[in-house]
Order: structure tokens, then C-alpha cells, then sequence
């Protein structure tokens, strides 16, 4: 039976990759578990007056090659299994691009499309007090994922600057510019996504230009991912889609069309001139790359038959189940697996943090260039443990990152 528990999943990997690295069965146990799961219950004052009670979660998986890192997501399917996988796929993700920090992940049960401005304001304030003792620059440093933002950030950095009576910037990534966030940093994790892009349409010997992309998810990562490869790589977007469903337009969407029809109507549905499609229908449209950049299990045994798509790009983290992934090898599709496509978005919190640190701040090309740089140079590594082995690209990047986290753990000593 196929497994929809990403946590579940996550595992499976670890086991399967570290019987091929040959690792001892206790290090293999160490690297399952996260090293620390902390549950907080908070009240906040809603608008109307009355209290609720709230639960969020922090999981720090893996510190041996540098601090905790990881995003904070606010969603009502947020839960500790979640949480847990997706705080493992970040140190796998730092480990395979080459960055010095270990994983984490948060979430916040709650659904944000119901609450004012002034209710997560709140709800995020309440929750960075009860994350205040467990992160910091040097402990553990917060970033967006979903429906979290660079205001969310701005208001934990506050919180925890207040506590430690000082401004402290570098505790958070993915800051407004205003007060220490990265050139960049926005679209980084797209911009990141371009660049694998090329490298994959390379490999497969296709062009980038008129290439036909579909998009899946239209916030932060896709509908940069949408626009980047439209304006910069020249590829032809015929499809994309949010929570409520798609449009499709075999010519071509105008990007920045569809986001200022977003901006007004709320939806992407109605689009004028383009096809309403439903996210299973965008999933399986013939194109030469597939983006899918919304939330997990999309890509399941059901479907991973229907995929046309040439290349598959994960901008979302944990997009594909592993039967999938076996059905897409198969077919000879090409997927780039999550903790390298979209580690672009931690590589430029990384550069945040170092400027932060210094207190001297990039330019815009030159946070381009070292992230082009960063993600073409994984790539490569990541495409010639695979075609050298003869193994999907998954199972390459997964023997590079936990092969390297195992390595730091030995040389620092396992066991004290
Ligand atoms: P976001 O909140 O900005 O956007 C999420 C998008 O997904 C929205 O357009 C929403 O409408 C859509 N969506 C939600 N449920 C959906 C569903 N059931 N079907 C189709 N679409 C749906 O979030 P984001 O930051 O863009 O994150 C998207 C994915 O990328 C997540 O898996 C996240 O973990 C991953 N990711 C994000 C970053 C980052 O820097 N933000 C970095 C790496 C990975």
C-alpha cells in the first residue's frame, strides 16, 4: 500500500540509502529521528474577543554540520509527522548544495485564509515567544514555507529581538530588506529552480526557449518559477493553478497578466482566454517540464503513469510519493528531486545570514551569480552520481547529503 505519511516516506529513503552507503544500523536509527520535537499550546486573542488555543510545532532534526534551519508553515493539514519530514529533507537539502546548516522545520495549525492581519500577527507573535529559549543566529535560524511571508518573519525577529534587548536580524531569514533581509531572497527558491531547469534541459538535450512549461501552485515559489522562466529563460507557460484549481493556454499564459488577475479577482479561474483545468488535469499535460511547487503527495502511483511531462522540476518539497517516483524513472522522466531543485530558497537564506553576520550587504548580481553557481555545481555532482550509477536522480542526491551528514557525525564522534 502506498504510504501518503511523508514522514513515513522520508525513512524509507534513509533506510534504503544508508543499507547502499553501508552505514551502521544505529546511525542509520540516529538520522531517522529528529534530534529534538517541540509542541507549544498558545492562547491569542481573536478579533471578536474571544481565546484560542492554538498548537505549533519546531522539529530539529540534524545540527552536526551547523545550525538548525528550516521554514515555519501555517496550514490546517500541518502536523507533527509533516513537520518532522520536512525538517529532515532540510538538512538533507543543506548538506547536498553544500551549505553549513543542519535542518528544522515549524508549523502552526491554523488556516490563515480565515484570520486578519492583526489575528496571525498575534498568533505569530505568541508562537515566536514560545520559540525564543530553542533558536537564534547561532541555534536555529526560522524562514517562510507556506502562507508565511517576510511580515511573519519581521514580526518573529521582533519578538525575539525585544526578549534579548537588542535588534537581532540574522535569527530569521527571509527578512524585508528594510531591516536585514537579502537581495534576492524572495524569489531566490524560483530563481534556483531556472537554473536546475536549464541544467536538466541540457542533459535531455532540449531548449530552454519555447520549451512548454506547467506549474502547479501560484504562490511564492511557482508563480516566480512561472515568471522567471516566461521573462528570463523565454520558455512558453502554457499552464498553471492554485488551491482552487487552473487555466491552460497551449500559446502561452502572460505571467504578469495572470498575476495581476490573481491580485484582483483573488483566483486564477476566468482568466480571460485561457482553459479552466483542474490541478489533476494539469498534472498530466503533455509539456516538456512540469513544475510542481504546492504542497505534498501530488505525484502518487495513480497517476505517475499519466505524467507527459519530459522533466519534472520539484519545487514543492516531498511532491512525489516513492512508488512514483519508481513509475517515473521507468517512463525515462527526468525528475529533479526536491532537497536539490528548490534549495535554492535556503541557499540565499544562507547568504541572508552571512550578511547579517557581517553587516555588509550584496547587490543583486552578485547574489545571482554565487547562487547560479551553488545550484549548477549540485546539479552536476547530483547528475553524475546518477547517470554513473544508473540511478534516479533522488536516490543520488540522497546518497551525496546523507552520505556527508554521516560523515560529519562520525568525524565529530558518534557516541560520547
Ligand atoms: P505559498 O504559500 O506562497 O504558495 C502555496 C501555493 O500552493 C498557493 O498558490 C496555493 O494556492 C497553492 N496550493 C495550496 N494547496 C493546493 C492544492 N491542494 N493544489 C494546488 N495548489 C495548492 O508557498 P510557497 O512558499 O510557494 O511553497 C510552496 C512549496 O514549495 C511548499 O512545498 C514549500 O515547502 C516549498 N518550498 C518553499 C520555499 C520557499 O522559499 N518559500 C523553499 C523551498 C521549498
Amino acid at each position: 500500500m502506498e504510504s501518503q505519511d511523508p514522514y513515513v516516506n522520508a525513512k524509507a529513503h534513509v533506510d534504503r540509502v544508508g543499507a547502499m552507503l553501508k552505514l551502521e544500523p544505529g546511525v542509520i536509527e540516529m538520522l531517522k529521528r529528529p534530534r529534538r520535537e517541540l509542541t507549544f499550546n498558545f492562547p491569542v486573542r481573536m478579533d471578536d474577543g474571544s481565546i484560542r488555543v492554538f498548537t505549533g510545532y519546531r522539529v530539529q532534526h540534524n545540527n552536526v554540520r551547523g545550525p538548525y534551519k528550516g521554514g515555519i508553515r501555517y496550514h490546517p493539514n500541518v502536523s507533527l509527522e509533516e513537520v518532522r519530514a520536512l525538517s529532515m529533507w532540510m538538512t538533507w537539502k543543506c548538506a547536498v548544495v553544500g551549505i553549513p546548516f543542519g535542518g528544522a522545520k515549524g508549523g502552526i495549525i491554523c488556516n490563515p485564509k480565515e484570520m486578519s492581519k492583526g489575528e496571525l500577527e498575534r498568533m505569530t507573535r505568541a508562537y515566536a515567544e514560545e520559540l525564543t529559549p530553542f533558536i537564534g543566529p547561532k541555534v536555529d535560524i526560522p524562514a517562510p514555507d507556506v502562507y508565511t511571508d517576510a511580515q511573519t518573519m519581521a514580526w518573529i525577529m521582533d519578538t525575539y529581538s525585544r526578549h534579548m534587548g537588542r535588534s537581532v536580524p540574522d535569527c530569521v531569514t527571509g527578512k524585508p530588506l528594510e531591516i536585514g533581509g537579502s537581495r534576492g531572497r524572495d524569489e531566490a527558491t524560483s530563481r534556483g529552480i531556472m537554473y536546475i531547469a536549464a541544467e536538466a534541459a541540457t542533459r535531455k538535450k532540449m531548449q530552454l526557449k519555447d520549451a512548454r512549461v506547467a506549474v502547479q501552485g501560484f504562490g511564492n515559489v511557482g508563480s516566480n518559477a512561472a515568471r522567471l522562466l516566461q521573462d528570463e529563460a523565454g520558455c512558453r507557460v502554457i499552464a498553471v493553478s492554485d488551491s482552487h484549481g487552473g487555466i491552460l493556454d497551449e500559446a502561452g499564459l502572460d505571467i504578469k497578466k495572470v498575476l495581476e488577475f490573481k491580485k484582483e479577482t483573488g483566483g486564477l479561474k476566468g482568466f480571460p482566454g485561457a482553459k479552466d483545468i483542474s490541478n489533476q488535469e494539469l498534472l498530466e499535460l503533455e509539456c516538456d517540464i512540469l513544475i510542481p511547487a504546492a504542497l505534498e503527495n501530488v505525484i502518487t502511483e495513480k497517476n505517475a503513469k499519466h505524467i507527459r511531462a519530459k522533466i519534472v522540476v520539484e519545487g514543492a518539497n516531498g511532491p512525489t510519493t516513492p512508488e512514483a517516483d519508481e513509475i517515473l524513472f521507468k517512463n525515462g522522466v527526468m525528475l529533479v528531486p526536491d532537497i536539490l531543485a528548490n534549495a535554492g530558497g535556503v541557499t540565499v537564506s544562507y547568504f541572508e545570514w552571512v550578511q547579517d553576520l557581517q553587516y555588509f550587504f550584496w547587490n543583486a548580481e552578485e547574489v545571482k551569480g554565487r547562487l547560479k553557481l551553488i545550484m549548477t555545481g549540485a546539479f552536476t555532482r547530483v547528475y553524475g552520481v546518477s547517470s554513473a550509477n544508473w540511478i534516479d536522480m533522488r536516490t543520488a542526491a540522497n546518497l551525496i547529503a546523507i552520505g556527508e551528514v554521516a560523515k560529519a557525525m562520525q568525524l565529530r564522534g558518534l557516541v560520547p
